[in-house]
């Protein structure tokens, strides 16, 4: 990119006009400003209140280049450092997938599926920025969660995310279930699912790669997860998959092939099917079905 010339100082009016023309969204300018100005970003209302205020150069320069990153794509998340995820402020940068409204659907599920309090087992595979399983042990401390990533990056973020709230996961670095010993009582993922000739990767191009795409139908992770899970959930545990905007029929086959039952999705908050969730009774049921149907 190139150097952003020097700039005078210039008002906050001017800050987020200047932001406009260069094609970033108005929310988003104030956030950056704020950010900048190391102001929280509750304080929108401040801006408005405060518009003919000077931005001293430097943190109008340094708030510009923000603004080109913002028009080049870039993830406000990554550029603010920071991302709320289930009332959680969570840290987050380039080594991990920014957490996503759509996964705090998981997360309530979960939640619904658990016991409100007691020691349930927890785990959260491919846990990025921690998003999941931090939010889990936040809503239910007696909870004991562990969280595994690929990824020492995403790991390093999760830990930090993890030490700065003071909230106790057990991280382990592994290929899905590689690294993992013992049943759980749920096993939740917002593993990679996009396909990997998918245009819409385009728009996601700043986020790591390994976090998003599994294979020619994106469905690679999931089948590996699914079949996997089934010697890590005690009788009883539930699955818990975010999937793709098309993927919910394919994932219930899958599960459902696997012997989980039942097996039931749910949608996201634009309404569509994002999550499926799978029973495991253990394996001594599906040879009874498999009788059963025969007969
Ligand atoms: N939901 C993300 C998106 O499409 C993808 C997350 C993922 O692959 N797990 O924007």
């Amino acid at each position: 990119m190139p150097e952003s010339p020097p700039v005078a100082g210039i008002s906050v009016a001017q800050a987020l006009a200047a932001a406009r023309a260069l094609g970033v969204e108005a929310l988003d300018a104030q956030l950056l400003l704020l950010e900048v100005l190391g102001r929280s970003p509750t304080e929108r209302a401040w801006l408005h209140a405060h518009d003919t205020d000077t931005v001293p150069a430097a943190l109008a320069q340094a708030y510009l280049k923000h603004c080109r990153r913002r028009a080049h794509g870039e993830p406000l998340a990554y550029l603010v450092g920071s991302k709320e995820f289930f009332g959680l402020s969570l840290r987050v940068d380039a080594r991990v997938l920014v957490p996503r409204p759509d996964t705090e659907t998981l997360v309530e599920w979960a939640l619904d599926l658990l016991p409100t309090d007691g020691p349930a087992r927890v785990l959260d595979l491919g846990t990025g920025s921690g998003a999941i399983a931090l939010a889990l042990q936040h809503s239910r401390p007696a909870l004991q969660v562990q969280a595994v990533d690929a990824s020492h990056d995403a790991l390093a973020v999760a830990q930090a995310n993890a030490q700065r709230l003071g909230l106790r996961v057990d991280f382990r670095h592994g290929h899905w279930l590689d690294a993992v010993e013992g049943r759980f009582d749920l096993i939740a993922s917002n593993p990679p699912y996009i396909a990997e000739a998918d245009p819409h990767l385009e728009a996601l191009r700043h986020e790591p790669l390994e976090a998003l795409t599994a294979g020619a139908d994106g469905l690679d992770d999931i089948r590996q997860i699914i079949d996997r899970s089934r010697d890590h959930l005690a009788e009883g545990g539930w699955l818990l998959l975010e999937h793709g905007y098309d993927q919910a029929g394919a994932v219930r086959q899958l599960m459902t092939a696997a012997g989980f039952d039942p097996v039931q999705s749910r949608n996201d908050l634009a309404q569509i099917e994002r999550c499926c969730a799978g029973q495991w009774r253990g394996r001594k049921t599906i040879a009874l079905k498999a009788s059963d149907n025969a007969n």
